[in-house]
């Protein structure tokens, strides 16, 4: 069947691979939300993080992280006060500087988007839509995507089934006229292989080994730039 849909993974993918201090991220927010016990505060809120994708690892994806508004909640904290907003935005600035997309980015996406495929984005993320979609703009992309879907904002995440079929459902594409891209093997080339889409793997990422799971993958592609995706796309047509 033609291809008739190209979708991205996001964080190593669209964006390159950074390697980001999780403890730090979180004392970001604790120094702003709570200075004098910022240190057990930034503890434990990366350990609740840790667990949600400890847990959606060890369920394939069958039960995704959820939202990050949801670990704020479990730690008492009022979602709505002007102490979390000013502390959230502190998070939210420690995280900018990892968040620009790959300099291949628009021009992948404008060639694709100029041969008629449609675009879509499926991350495994705990942020809101809201805030991809100002990451997008900020990076002039947003223009380019027909569809995003975030696991923070559905009940499964890659690997599981569900999260490819609910994204190429939006899109309106059956998974053989659809191409997923990314730099995973487990999550993201295994997860779109097992219902029938094609898969691109790009390598660039350390992914920390405590992520990797057993089995292997074998994309029907590897992608040693982003910009190659384009071309591979188009020898498939
Ligand atoms: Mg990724």
């Amino acid at each position: 069947m033609a291809v008739r849909a190209v979708l991205f993974d996001w964080g190593g993918t669209l964006t390159p691979w950074h390697d980001v201090d999780l403890y730090a991220q979180w004392y970001a927010y604790s120094e702003v939300y709570d200075p004098e016990n910022a240190s057990s505060l930034a503890h434990r809120l990366k350990e609740r993080e840790d667990d949600r994708w400890r847990l959606q690892r060890e369920t394939d994806g069958a039960q995704s992280t959820g939202a990050l508004d949801q670990l704020f909640l479990d730690e008492g904290i009022d979602i709505n006060g002007a102490r979390h907003l000013r502390a959230l935005g502190s998070y939210l600035d420690f995280w900018a500087p990892h968040t620009y997309a790959d300099p291949d980015a628009k021009d992948v996406l404008a060639a694709l988007q100029h041969r008629g495929y449609k675009i879509g984005v499926l991350s495994n993320t705990m942020w809101t839509s809201t805030h991809h979609r100002e990451v997008f703009e900020r990076d002039d992309l947003h223009a380019y995507i027909d569809v995003a879907v975030y696991s923070s904002e559905i009940p499964v995440a890659k690997p599981h089934s569900e999260a490819f079929r609910i994204t190429l459902e939006r899109l309106d594409v059956a998974p053989e006229e659809a191409v997923y891209v990314g730099d995973r093997l487990w999550e993201d080339v295994t997860g779109a292989a097992q219902i029938g889409m094609r898969t691109i793997w790009i390598p660039h990422s350390a992914i920390p080994s405590d992520h990797v799971r057993e089995g292997t993958a074998t994309p029907d592609a590897t992608a040693h730039r982003l910009l190659d995706v384009f071309a591979i796309v188009e020898s498939w047509q």
